[in-house]
């Protein structure tokens, strides 16, 4: 593996309202190309314009500085800055008021981006994700650790004093429960029971934590036997959730090189997934008409069984109130579900979403604005959202939440019957 010092002219990805998945505004990559050598990695597919993805490492050594760059530019200062008056007058002070003295409203940072992991061996030398875990907890940020590694354990030190002023979640990428199958997909990342002990050792330091089994292959990563095994074991782990999705496949080098695989080690999956994948999709996705499995549904109703969450907890932001965070994680739980595990488009879950935007981005307390009255003009929405927003606070859910968990309670985890079951309920 040939390993090259570089220097990043920027960091952050642009900031988003919370994403549903794991509630995270911004990410950043350490690294460019991934040592860990997945055999489905999106990483390599063309569209990225690196070749040599899998044997060349490219170390962004200035992260840190240009971290603390853009976060000064939007505004935001470290802790050490605040002056003593302030830092007096802060004790004082509300959650709200510390939250508008903070400067702006914090933002959830992924440590470890979607196309490199900020934990892999090249870590171990010139530890820039432990660099960058500085930066955030100086600026008193919260972050979102992913990982297919148990080198995260070395900076619980870091992620502890982070957690105790903000949070910090620390989820593992865990897909295949049978070590053998996972050798052939993920030669080079920590085993499957290692990132299951590492899990327990985040919990045990406190932390929140979880499981993130994606990409579930179909025939391979998508049978009860798998499914159950991740979930049973992840609870054990002390998981909060396990959130699961499918395998996407561009065409070209990654579709490529992910077929020769299953021809060597499961020739008797080879013609199924290339049935799957023919259709060449720009984004990977594949033929649903010709998938045998929601993922989605499946995990749903195993985790029903075993008494696991299959959805990411929204985790209360530094400041926030405790009715707003309430009422954001109920929504975006429904925006989650619909979109992707009922597969609706997007625009289905647009009130939703705006609604979202709107907590999001600052309203004040909930609780305040419906002593007040002023609940509906305050969040721009209809009657009928606001009597929604009104039952969630009082009882944490609401009917329509309850309604999208009974389909995906009681539908086959055939892709077809997931639609029929929703159009017959609307
Ligand atoms: S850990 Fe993630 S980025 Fe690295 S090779 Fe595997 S899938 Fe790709």
């Amino acid at each position: 593996m040939e390993y090259q010092c570089i220097r990043a002219k920027s960091l952050l990805s642009k900031l988003i309202v919370a994403d549903s998945w794991f509630h995270v505004n911004r990410s950043l990559n350490a690294y460019r190309g991934c040592e860990h050598g997945c055999v489905y990695c999106d990483g390599m597919s063309e569209g990225y314009h690196v070749d040599d993805f899998f044997t060349c490492v490219r170390i962004k050594e200035n992260a840190p500085d240009v971290l603390k760059r853009e976060l000064k530019k939007d505004g935001f200062a470290p802790q050490s800055e605040l002056s003593s008056e302030s830092l007096l007058s802060f004790l004082d002070e509300d959650d709200a008021a510390k939250l508008a003295r903070q400067g702006p409203r914090k933002q959830v940072i992924g440590v470890c981006g979607g196309v490199s992991d900020g934990y892999q061996p090249a870590e171990k030398q010139y530890e820039v994700t432990r660099k960058n875990l500085e930066v955030l907890r100086d600026f008193g940020m919260p972050v979102f650790v992913l990982t297919k590694s148990d080198l995260v354990l070395r900076d619980l030190d870091i992620l502890k004093e982070i957690h105790k002023q903000s949070f910090a979640n620390v989820t593992f990428t865990i897909t295949l429960y049978e070590e053998r199958t996972k050798q052939v997909f993920e030669p080079k990342s920590a085993s499957t029971s290692e990132r299951f002990e590492a899990l327990k050792e985040v919990r045990k330091a406190g932390l929140f934590g979880g499981v993130m089994a994606v990409p579930l292959i179909p025939g391979i990563g998508d049978t009860y036997e798998n499914i159950t095994g991740l979930v049973k074991e992840a609870k054990q782990a002390g998981a909060e959730s396990i959130v699961f999705g499918g395998l996407t496949l561009k065409p070209g080098r990654q579709k490529e090189y992910f077929l020769n695989v299953v021809k060597r080690h499961f020739p008797e999956q080879h013609d199924l997934l290339a049935r799957i994948y023919l259709n060449n999709d720009k984004y990977g996705r594949p033929d649903y008409t010709q998938k045998p499995v929601s993922v989605m549904i499946r995990g749903h109703q195993i985790c029903r069984e075993i008494g696991l969450r299959d959805r990411s907890i929204r985790h209360k932001m530094p400041g926030e109130h405790d009715s707003n965070n309430k009422v954001l994680g109920v929504v975006l739980d429904m925006i989650f579900y619909q979109m992707y595990a009922l597969g609706l488009p997007w625009y289905k879950s647009r009130r939703y979403q705006e609604l979202a935007a709107t907590i999001e981005q600052g309203v004040d307390e909930l609780t305040l604005l419906r002593k007040e009255g002023t609940l509906q003009e305050r969040l721009h929405v209809g009657a009928e959202m606001a009597s929604m927003v009104e039952t969630i606070m009082d009882t944490g859910t609401c009917q329509q939440l309850e309604d999208i968990e009974k389909i995906l309670g009681t539908t086959e985890s055939g892709r077809g019957q997931v639609f029929t079951a929703w159009e017959k309920v609307n």
